[in-house]
């Protein structure tokens, strides 16, 4: 009795947890709610590069891991209960799996995004599931709904073969040996892995489906997102209730929270994408010169740091101060981290260049003609909040951040937008 009790809670727990959403695709660009997610995944280790993708693990997976592995065991134990050691192995075993299903889930959307000529940075696995962080644009709704729906394909699709490969078992309670018990687990995690993402709302593949499909349909690229950006929302703010009432009314603490910070994570990051779905439409026609900072103050390469310091940062206070050589090219930035590297007496000993951060002209700087929205996409890529504007020769001729182009957004919505 006692035995089937913690049985049905150990499959309760692991039912809850099974809820693991990605957050891949083109909701990258916009850094998918860029800031939310950031928060979580500030960085990872990295252990492998697939076709120059990056695949990195974050400390939180950790967490995700070992959750996952206790629950598994306990779900498996009653198929060998004379040996549980081996129950922490199949538990092991298929949270693995579940690690690598996530891993190819991301995999799939990543690839289909090279082969539309989008590039990929970066995979990141975290506690609540993959982040595949597609750079650029998809330019057309049959590109969105290509990359969307590769994900939970694959999820669908290692779905049927555990299924098969465990005798058409989806239930590991069912199963004839622990082996059998680790297939249907493996099953069951990859079609709840494929059902969940497939939930209609932003910025859930579904969402990103049902986008594409509105966007083909009505060709109202913006509409299409505020309406599945609000599902979204909905959606997670049902999972905010509904992990609510599992942790403090049904006893389930562990599911209960889970499902609470996935439901806030997904209501934050559609509001997101919602917000930015505005004001790229507001931005709309605004070019970067409109918006830049200028003149802007250079800095000779071969000028010392003390002279640099006295004549040039104290005429205009800016963030960073571009390096150009003779021929006026930017050849790298000067900013206060670089200062620091010196001590101040020995400023007059040391040239600009030696300390200036090299200059990575693709994430840095930006044309004065290229879209304000561009400006934004690449500084939410580049996180720095800021970028270079040079002329078509390029020359240095400004500079432009986040905070300008918001507020021209701001300024150009109006007060009723407001
Ligand atoms: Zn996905």
């Amino acid at each position: 009795m006692v035995y089937s009790r913690s049985r049905h809670a150990a499959g309760r727990r692991a039912g809850g947890s099974l809820a693991s959403a990605c957050f891949a695709g083109p909701g990258g660009k916009w850094g998918a709610g860029a800031g939310t997610l950031r928060r979580f995944i500030v960085q990872g280790w990295r252990i492998c590069t697939i076709r120059g993708i990056a695949v990195e693990i974050n400390y939180t997976w950790l967490v995700m891991f070992g959750l996952f592995m206790i629950s598994f065991s306990y779900l498996l134990r009653p198929l060998r209960p004379e040996q549980p050691a081996w129950s922490w192995v199949a538990g092991a075993a298929a949270s693995l799996i579940f690690v690598c299903s996530v891993l190819l889930h991301e995999l799939c959307h990543s690839l289909v995004a090279l082969s539309l000529g989008l590039p990929v940075k970066r995979i990141t696995l975290f506690i609540f599931g993959g982040v595949a962080q597609v750079e650029g644009e998809v330019q057309s709704p049959r590109a969105e709904f290509l990359m969307a729906a590769a994900g939970p394909a694959s999820s669908f699709a290692l779905a049927a073969g555990f299924w098969l490969l465990g005798g058409r078992n989806l239930e590991p309670s069912r199963a004839q040996s622990l082996l059998g018990g680790v297939l249907a687990l493996s099953a069951l995690i990859n079609l709840r892995l494929g059902e969940f993402n497939m939930l209609p709302g932003l910025p859930l593949d579904g969402g990103r489906v049902l986008h594409s499909i509105l966007w083909g349909v009505t060709g109202d690229e913006y509409r299409s997102t505020r309406i599945t950006a609000f599902f979204g929302q909905v959606l997670g703010g049902l999972f905010m209730v509904a992990g609510g009432v599992l942790a403090w009314l049904m006893n389930s603490m562990g599911s209960g929270m889970w499902i609470f910070f996935i439901g806030w994570l997904i209501l934050s990051v559609a509001g997101a994408e919602g917000r930015q779905a505005t004001v790229k439409r507001v931005l709309r026609g605004l070019q970067v010169g409109q918006v830049m900072h200028w003149p802007l103050v250079t800095l000779p390469v071969n000028m010392n740091l003390a002279y640099a310091v006295q004549e040039y940062a104290a005429t205009r206070a800016q963030p960073f101060y571009p390096v150009v050589d003779e021929q006026g090219q930017v050849v790298g930035v000067l900013d206060r981290a670089g200062l620091q590297q010196v001590e101040p007496a020995r400023w007059s000993q040391v040239a600009v260049g030696q300390v200036m951060a090299p200059v990575d002209a693709q994430a840095m700087t930006i044309g004065v003609s290229a879209p304000a929205t561009e400006a934004l996409l690449r500084m939410r890529q580049n996180e720095r909040g800021w970028l270079l504007v040079t002329s078509p020769e390029s020359q240095p001729l400004g500079l432009v951040t986040e905070s300008a182009i918001l507020a021209a957004a701001q300024h150009r919505s109006g007060p009723a937008a407001a």
